[in-house]
This record gives C-alpha cells, structure tokens and sequence, in this order.
C-alpha cells in the first residue's frame, strides 16, 4: 500500500478543504490569561475576564466542530497552562477525534502533563521562545523568573520524544540572540523557527509596533540566517488568490476568542460572530460571507504594485493598524520594494 507522510496528507486535506469552502483547521484562544507579560503580545488584556468561556461551553463548541467535519485545532493563549481545566478540555477534544494543535510559552510544563500529550498523540507544540539570555528573555517578558521556568519546560519537552518547534518572535530587543537561541534549541535536538511579523493588539493599539524591526533590519536578519543557516522566516503562505482577502481565513480556516466570539483568525478578528448565542454552522456561512463581501476602496494599489510578489502584508495589517484593509502601509511597502530590489540586483540573469 502506498504511504503518504503526516504533513502531506494534512495538506492534501486542507487544500480540498479551500476549494470546497469547508472548515478545517480551527485556532482556539482558550483564555487571555497569562503569566508572562511580553512587549510584542496582542494579547488585550493578559488577564481571564468573568466572560471568557467555561469548560461546558468550549466542550460544546469542540462537538459542534467535530460534526462539523474540522480536522485541527490549534489550542492557544493568553498561556494555555493557566487553564485549570486544560487536560478535560484536551481529552474531549482526542475523544472527538480531533488532531490537537498546542501554542505555548512552556513556563508551566510538567511531566505529567508532557505524558498526557503523549497519550493524547498531540500532533504539534509550538514553544515560543522571547531570548538566550535571562537578561533578554525578561526583558521580552517583563517577568522576573521567567526565563528559569521557561528553560526547565523546554528541557522536559526536549526529553519527551514530542513533536515540538520552537519559534521566535524576532524583536528589537531580542535580535542580537537569533543564532544563540538557534544554538540553544538546536542543541536540545528541536527545531527552530524564527517569525519577524508583530502585529497591533487585537483592540488595534500599536503599542507592539514599537518593538518591531526595520524593514532593512528584516532583510539583513533574512539574509544571514539564509547564508548561515539555510533557514527561512516562518510565515504562514497562502495559495496565490484573486480575492480581496486572499488568505485561508473564511475559506478553510477560522478563529475563535476566548470569549466565543467567531472570527477570521486570531490576529483579523471580524466579524465577532457570537458563538454563546448562536451556531458554528450559522457563524460559518457569516464569515464567508464577510469575505466575498469585502471590497477594496479607492486606496487599493495592490493589482497594479510592482513589488507584490515580495510584500507581506496582509488585509489584516491595515485593518488592525488603521482600520482599512485597502490601504498599503508604509512600512510593508518599504519591506517590499527593498526586497523587490535586492531580488533584481541579485538576479544571476542581471545584465553586468
Ligand atoms: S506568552 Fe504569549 S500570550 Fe503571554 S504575554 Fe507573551 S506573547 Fe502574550
Ligand atoms: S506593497 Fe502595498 S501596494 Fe504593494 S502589494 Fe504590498 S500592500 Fe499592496
């Protein structure tokens, strides 16, 4: 019998999936809550509110999805290890059939919780990592500690023959540790990823921004780490579209907040479809339609922009920063020119 490795299957599945206009893949901020503090985070609150849901209605939620046919969830934060009911929560979701997807600082690991996971064949844990150094890591974090709990959880998944990635949120603050928090997690036998996106708070403060990287600090991060490594910036690509949203949010993807509210993913929260009141079923046929919807205004240059194969902006970036998906910001435009750029000068077909 032929056989066809896990993340190939997943991908077969998932573009079936797009072209059928069905939901998939689900990410589910489980709370706010959390006890690190970090500058770049679009967490709004960092805190459970009264609001958030309870045990009774996530499980809800996961049946309904079940049914619904989604294959994955990513479960995520705030920091999951704050929930007290986590380990119910992931049972009924392994009782639904559904594939287990876990975001996590690993501050709060322990090994019996890593045995669970194992028993519950967790397909993926992705570890964020804010630094090398107690010194960066806590500047990150702003939580005195928090690198020592941090390290003790990554040395226990390390030892746990779980399928971990490690990814880091490249900063202005943490930048100068990118081959040393490489090192570190390589050195433990798991696999780096690093991410240079910050995005806006999910209420659109920009506060996060100010942490972000220049764009020609972007490029030089990316070259060195390509040269050097042979790695590339983790990014979540999307099959080229002619969509105004062109992403796989509402065509085969959706996000849900702590507070049940459905939207098109975590860091694009419209439309608020609320779930404690209403259906997936019926919050999925709004989200697609809020993206066949949406129409670009006269600010749109995208169709006509020169540098739109190297740009990463998506329609949430404008959205969460000003607003307005049609307009191109300048810092994603400046990003993309100096790659466009970069590209052309080191085109091997580039007349002397
Ligand atoms: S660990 Fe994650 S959720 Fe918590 S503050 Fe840091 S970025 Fe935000
Ligand atoms: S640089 Fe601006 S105009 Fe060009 S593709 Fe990106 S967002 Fe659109």
């Amino acid at each position: 019998m032929k056989q066809i490795a896990g993340d190939t299957f997943l991908v077969g599945l998932s573009s079936k999936a797009r072209q059928q206009r069905r939901p998939e893949s689900v990410t589910f901020e489980l709370t706010y809550g959390c006890n690190l503090r970090c500058v770049h985070c679009f967490n709004p609150t960092h805190r459970a509110l009264p609001q958030e849901l309870d045990r009774k209605e996530i499980v809800a939620i996961l049946d309904q999805l079940a049914d619904l046919g989604v294959l994955t969830i990513t479960f995520t934060g705030g920091e999951l290890g704050t929930r007290v009911d986590l380990e119910p929560i992931l049972r009924h979701t392994h009782r639904r059939g559904l594939l287990i997807r876990l975001l996590t600082n690993a501050t709060r690991v322990t090994p019996e919780f890593l045995v669970l996971l194992g028993r519950l064949n967790v397909e993926q844990i992705c570890v964020s990592i804010y630094g090398a150094t107690h010194e960066t890591y806590e500047r990150m974090t702003g939580v005195p500690g928090s690198y020592a709990s941090f390290h003790r959880g990554l040395v226990l998944l390390a030892h746990a023959d779980l399928p971990v990635i490690v990814r880091m949120p490249v900063t202005t603050l943490n930048y100068h540790e990118i081959e040393a928090c490489r090192h570190l997690v390589e050195n433990l036998g798991l696999k780096f990823q690093y991410c240079l996106d910050l995005t806006p708070t999910v209420t659109g403060d920009v506060t996060p921004l100010q942490y972000r990287l220049t764009p020609e600090e972007k490029i030089r991060i990316d070259r060195a780490m390509l040269s050097n490594w042979g790695s590339t910036p983790s990014t979540e690509l999307c099959p080229p579209s002619d969509d105004f949203i062109e992403c796989a949010c509402g065509q085969n993807r959706f996000a849900i907040t702590p507070y049940g509210e459905m939207n098109l993913c975590t860091a694009f929260p419209i439309p608020r479809y609320d779930l404690t009141t209403g259906t997936v079923r019926e919050g999925w046929e709004v989200l697609k339609r809020t993206v066949d919807d949406a129409r670009p205004n006269h600010q749109y240059e995208c169709p006509i922009c020169e540098s739109r194969s190297y740009c990463r902006q998506g329609r949430n970036d404008a959205w969460l920063e000003i607003g307005d998906m049609s307009t191109c910001l300048p810092h994603f435009r400046q990003w993309a020119e100096l790659e466009h750029r970069t590209h052309v000068l080191l085109d091997p077909r580039r007349p002397a």
